[in-house]
This record gives structure tokens, C-alpha cells and sequence, in this order.
């Protein structure tokens, strides 16, 4: 887009982290083109929400109100699942360590680059599966993140995968704004694993250990993460209207355009259909 003058850089920022200098482009770049963008829904129509769930076993699952699975990755890269030992081994080294000595700064430059490489492959993964899902879904309804929770917990990998998400919805908010879809935040307090997707019971009590739900009231069993997901397809689809129509929700609601902030410079020429393939190359 740069080359056929399709986007402009405004501004770049240079930063170090992990042994390693970066360069951030903020670029302003055309709307997409319309043949990339979803198909634009009357006001009134309340259909056509899937739940996106933060599954405890498959990293995302997303289904419809009416059961169907429409995504479902079943697990992260074997990189990032391999990471965790090698970080516990890296620590351990450094702590092995005297402090102040040049062996003892080398072993945390390398500790440090292994998370910058880990972070970097992470961030590689979460913009393959925005990209997925954007551009197959146009309304998407997500779990809140729970922040207060996030802060609390102190067990490595439910804290990354907890940074993991948010970093996902972040993406998916930005995305599905270009494409000119819908993004939606579950209320916080919906219990969208407890519930049943087949009778609406809420369980009082389901473990983390639990991978299949099994409903007390109707017998109904499901895979738990599935559950999830069309729960939340179904609260979307129920609250939509009154989303939209409260103005302390709107806030949610993303209507923003690529061009946005672009001021009184010139507008940056049409896009081709081509262009949505560029949205893969952020990972770098
Ligand atoms: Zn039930």
C-alpha cells in the first residue's frame, strides 16, 4: 500500500526492548475496499451474533445461538506451549548467578530475549487468528477480560494467557473496525460457562477441571469451551438492541474508520481488494 501510494507513514517511534531496537510506524491508510468489508445489516436485525470463547483447553472456540461450531483452534503454537520450561530453566540460571557479574548480566540479556522472541511469536499467532476471525465473522460478542483477577494472579501461565486475550481482543476491536463489523463485550457477570446453552439453567459450581458440561435440569452434555461460546452468541443476540440503544454501552460499540484522526492532510488514495493481505505483516 505504501509503494502504490495507497497509505502514508505520519510518524515513527524507535524503541529497545529485549537486546533489540524497533521501529513503529503509525501509518494512515484508505478505508478497505468494499469487497473486503462485511455487508452492512439493518439496525433492527439482531441475528447473526457468534460468541467468541476464550476456551480453558482450545485457546478460542466460536459458535452461533443455534449450536453451530463455526472456529475452533485447538491449541497455541507447540513454541509458545514449549516456552514455559525453558523460561523456568533461563530464571534459574540467572539466579544461579553472582550478583553484579558479567556472567550474571549475560544470562539475564539471554533471559530477555527469550521473552521478546516468545512475546513476538505470541503476538504472530494472536494476529492469525483476529485476522480469521474478522474477516469470516461480522459480529463478534466477547468476554470481558477480568482485570481485577488478572492483577491477582500470580500463576505464570494463566496471567500470559489472561495478556494473550486482551491483546486478542484488542486486535479484534482495531480489525473489525476496518472491515466495518460489530464487536460487542459480554456483560461481566454473565456466566457463560455455567450456563446451559440447551435449557438456560445456571450450574452453581463447575471446575476448571470440567471439560464437558453436563446440565443438572435437562441432562443436556456439551463440550464445556462450545457452551461457552454459544452462550455468549446468545447474549448477543438478546442484548443487542438494548447495547446499541443505552448510551453507557455505545462506548463499546466500534464504528471507527481507518482514516479517523487523519486531519487536514490529504486523503490517502483507494484501496484494491489486494490490500486486506497486508493486515498479516504486523507481526514482525
Ligand atoms: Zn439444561
Amino acid at each position: 500500500m505504501l509503494a502504490s501510494g495507497r497509505a502514508r507513514v505520519l510518524f515513527a517511534t524507535v524503541s529497545r526492548r529485549g537486546g533489540r531496537w524497533r521501529i513503529s510506524l503509525n501509518i494512515e491508510a484508505a478505508d478497505l475496499h468494499s469487497e473486503a468489508r462485511h455487508r452492512r445489516r439493518d439496525e433492527a436485525d439482531s441475528g447473526g451474533w457468534v460468541g467468541v470463547d476464550r476456551g480453558l483447553h482450545a485457546p478460542v472456540v466460536v459458535a452461533t445461538s443455534d449450536g453451530t461450531q463455526t472456529l475452533r483452534i485447538d491449541e497455541a503454537p507447540k513454541a509458545l506451549r514449549a516456552a514455559q520450561p525453558v523460561t523456568r530453566r533461563l530464571r534459574k540460571a540467572v539466579s544461579r548467578k553472582v550478583k553484579g557479574s558479567a556472567n550474571r548480566r549475560a544470562a539475564v540479556a539471554k533471559l530477555s530475549r527469550h521473552h521478546e522472541r516468545m512475546r513476538a511469536r505470541r503476538h504472530y499467532f494472536l494476529h492469525q487468528v483476529s485476522n480469521l476471525l474478522v474477516k469470516t465473522h461480522d459480529r463478534l460478542i466477547i468476554e470481558d477480560l477480568n482485570i481485577t483477577g488478572m492483577l491477582h494472579n500470580h500463576h505464570l501461565a494463566a496471567a500470559i494467557s489472561d495478556a494473550a486475550w486482551g491483546e486478542l481482543a484488542l486486535q479484534i476491536t482495531y480489525k473489525q473496525a476496518w472491515h466495518g463489523g460489530h464487536v460487542l463485550t459480554a456483560d461481566r457477570c454473565f456466566p457463560s460457562s455455567k450456563t446451559c446453552s440447551n435449557c438456560g439453567d445456571v450450574k452453581a459450581t463447575l471446575t476448571l477441571a470440567d471439560r464437558v458440561f453436563t446440565c443438572d435440569t435437562c441432562g443436556h452434555t456439551i463440550d464445556r469451551d462450545l457452551n461457552a461460546a454459544i452462550n455468549l452468541a446468545t447474549w448477543g443476540e438478546e442484548n443487542y438492541l438494548s447495547q446499541v440503544l443505552d448510551p453507557e454501552a455505545r462506548g463499546q460499540f466500534i464504528n471507527a474508520h481507518r482514516r479517523d484522526g487523519s486531519g487536514r492532510r490529504s486523503r490517502a488514495g483507494e484501496t484494491s481488494p489486494e490490500d486486506v493481505r497486508t493486515l498479516t505483516a504486523t507481526a514482525a
